[in-house]
């Protein structure tokens, strides 16, 4: 298995995790662009978008679930966060094992660059 981030779920390659639990690992970026900035990382082997079938929608939605209250504990629900995953190469996708963004912490631009 070639994936890097089919490793870190594995415990293969060291990570900074903050949460784990039965569907995700969610990890500090190791290239921050914000004061807060994590990676949730569901276990599955997911590309990207384009390949999420409708099995993971409960996947998805925890995901979403667990980045909220995560952002609400370091006290950002007010002040604002950003949830983002990309999605090939425009969107600038580096690693294609999918994974949101969890970015809080400073006024985020949008659009986006
Ligand atoms: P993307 O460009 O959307 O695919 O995002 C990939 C992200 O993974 C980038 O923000 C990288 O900084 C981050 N990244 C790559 N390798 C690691 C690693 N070993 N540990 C933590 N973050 C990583
Ligand atoms: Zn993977």
């Amino acid at each position: 298995m070639s994936c890097i981030f089919c490793k870190i779920v594995a415990g293969e390659i060291p990570a900074k995790s903050v949460h784990q639990d039965d569907q995700l690992v969610v990890i500090e970026d190791i290239n921050p662009a914000a004061p807060l900035h994590l990676l949730l990382i569901p276990r599955k082997h997911i590309a990207n978008t384009l390949d999420i079938v409708p099995e993971d929608d409960l996947l998805i939605g925890h995901l979403h679930r667990v980045a909220a209250k995560i952002a609400t504990d370091r006290g950002f629900a007010e002040s604002g966060f950003r949830l983002v995953t990309n999605t090939n190469g425009d969107a600038g996708q580096s690693v294609f094992h999918i994974h949101f963004h969890l970015l809080a912490g400073r006024s985020l631009a949008w659009p986006p660059g």
